[in-house]
């Protein structure tokens, strides 16, 4: 029978909720045991597709075209796993398809209410995740303990651990210990009222990992086993980590939280082997090899969450490279006003990531330009690449004022344009082309080399593509199309071979990147990077 594991959160909210399911799902799996993992989402969007980057940070994209949360991309970093349709369900989900099915007369003349209505479509939800292949669901419900919005989301894990019983599901709460300094002490009480709120409801924790600044004491350990109802072994510390979110499940493991777990669920606690996890942090923290600094220009700079993947994979090809890749913000609107050569002098890489609409832009140009014009290694993702067409067509083809239909419904090329799947789509929400698909590589380029194989898997998610009718121009012009759909359609890939490293894909590899296996093309841009600092240097 497949276990449960609920992560709920209290106090605040930003706990770290997803890194800390996340880093229990890693230590579950290096003890020999299938985890799937999902996170229940109380807000009233269907997805976080129509949310704007500053509201919810980045939307991260399944294999199988779901556009969810960014938790689920550190699912997939720690894991390895792949997540799906079924790992990310919003309230405005869950109604969307209860009420659908209340107007087909699915509930046959009954009264559709909450209760039971929308906690078993919930209920349903989490069970989808259950199978032979799998020993472990863990679900994470968002937002904070005493939000009114989240209510039917904990009376369902209420229920369903009614249900499969205490050796088959376990509630873990992760909570805040604040230090307050005037009176210089750890305080437990928040913690205490946030686990009260969940009794008032009918849940009792059965672990408290308590997220907190500094060290804890046995005392206040306790204390809050005592009055939350909790074994004291029970009650686990997370402090901050020092160097990286990856220390997190090194940590966890320290107090034995997975061990806890198992007993709690009568299985087996085999053997524990972190070694090239721990290795891999030793790298990240002692960077042998000294510190890069790539340039990220983007219109969404000022929020840290809007481009999450992108400096995740970053860090992950600093690893193979053994470099510290320090990020240089740059937002696309200040490139415009002040200039590429004020805000990217002296960086060893450029990357333009994803986007929409026009704002920034004429500064994403002037970046990739910057980046072409001085040989310094260029990454573009999505927009990126669209923006590298853009900038090459004007700059080295000829074509002024080249532009791409998004931003520039009159522009006399619009080397970029609305996919012909696109045109008749007027709804918003889940219509882009999303999802992995193949991409034939050409050998003897750039990207071929960074992949080593000929046909790989992307995920995507956009409207617009390549305009093919610049196919042959561009080409005889000196861009290479490395990366295309298997009947040849759609450009996916291309490069400028006459410079140092300049490859822009229109998928996201970002969302396949892991920190024990960074991806291909963000190892080859972040190598192309140090080769250009060494030169520098030399
Ligand atoms: N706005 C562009 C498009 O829709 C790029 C999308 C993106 O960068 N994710 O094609």
């Amino acid at each position: 029978m497949t276990k449960h594991l609920f992560v709920t959160g209290g106090v605040v909210s930003s706990l770290g909720k997803g890194l800390t399911a996340a880093s229990v799902a890693l230590l579950l799996q290096r003890r020999g045991y299938r985890v799937r993992m999902q996170k229940l989402d109380p807000y009233l969007n269907v997805d976080p597709g129509t949310m704007s980057p500053y509201q919810h940070g980045e939307v991260y994209v399944t294999v199988d075209g779901a556009e969810t949360d960014l938790d689920l991309g550190h699912y997939e970093r720690f894991t390895g796993t792949y997540c799906t349709q079924q790992s990310n369900f919003t309230t405005g989900r869950i109604y969307s398809d209860v009420i659908s099915r209340e107007r087909e007369g699915g509930y046959l003349g009954k009264t559709v209410q909450v209760i039971p209505h929308i906690t078993d479509a919930i209920k349903d939800a989490i069970k989808s995740l259950d199978g032979d292949d799998v020993d472990f669901v863990i679900t994470e419900i968002g937002g904070t303990v005493g939000d009114i919005e989240s209510l039917p989301f904990l009376e369902a894990i209420r229920q369903l651990r009614q249900e499969i019983g205490r050796t088959n599901g376990l509630f873990l709460h992760v909570t805040l210990v604040p230090y307050i300094s005037a009176a210089g002490e750890m305080k437990t009480k928040p913690s205490q009222q946030s686990v009260g709120i969940l009794r008032s409801i009918g849940i009792i924790p059965d672990m408290l990992i308590c997220r907190c600044e500094r060290p804890m004491d046995q005392e206040q350990k306790e204390k809050l086993a005592l009055f939350c109802n909790v074994d004291r072994d029970l009650v686990i510390e997370e402090q901050d980590v020092q160097n990286s979110i990856y220390e997190v499940p090194i940590s966890l493991a320290e107090q034995a939280l997975d061990v806890y777990i198992l007993e709690r669920l009568q299985l087996a606690a085999n053997e524990l082997d972190l070694t090239d996890w721990q290795q891999m942090i030793h790298t990240l923290i002692h960077a042998p090899a000294g510190e890069l600094e790539i340039a990220v220009v983007g219109k969404y700079i000022s929020l840290q969450d809007s481009y999450k993947s992108i400096y995740e994979a970053l860090a992950h090809a600093g690893i193979a490279h053994q470099v510290r890749v320090h990020v240089r913000q740059v937002e696309s609107e200040e490139v415009e006003a002040q200039g590429a050569e004020a805000l990217l002098n002296g960086v060893h890489g450029v990357l333009v990531p994803g986007g929409f609409g026009d704002r920034g832009i004429e500064g994403k140009l002037a970046a990739v330009r910057y980046a072409r014009e001085h040989n310094i290694p260029y990454f573009g993702i999505c927009l990126g690449m669209q923006c590298a067409v853009i900038e090459f067509s004007r700059g080295v083809g000829g074509l002024a004022g080249a532009n791409s239909s998004e931003f520039d419904p009159d522009t006399p090329y619009p080397v970029i344009h609305l996919m012909a799947s696109q045109r008749e789509i007027e709804a918003k929400g889940g219509t882009m082309r999303l999802g992995a698909y193949p991409c034939v590589l050409q050998e003897k380029t750039a990207a071929g080399r960074c992949y080593a194989a000929s046909e790989v898997s992307e995920r995507h998610r956009h409207r617009y593509e390549f305009n093919n009718a610049y196919r042959d121009q561009l080409e005889a012009q000196g861009m290479v199309f490395s990366g295309l759909s298997p009947d040849g359609a759609l450009v996916e890939v291309v490069e400028f071979p006459g410079h140092p490293w300049f490859v822009a894909c229109q998928f996201h590899p970002e969302f396949q990147s892991t920190p024990l296996q960074a991806h291909p093309l963000f190892r080859g841009f972040v190598g192309a990077a140090r080769e250009h600092r060494d030169e520098r240097k030399g």
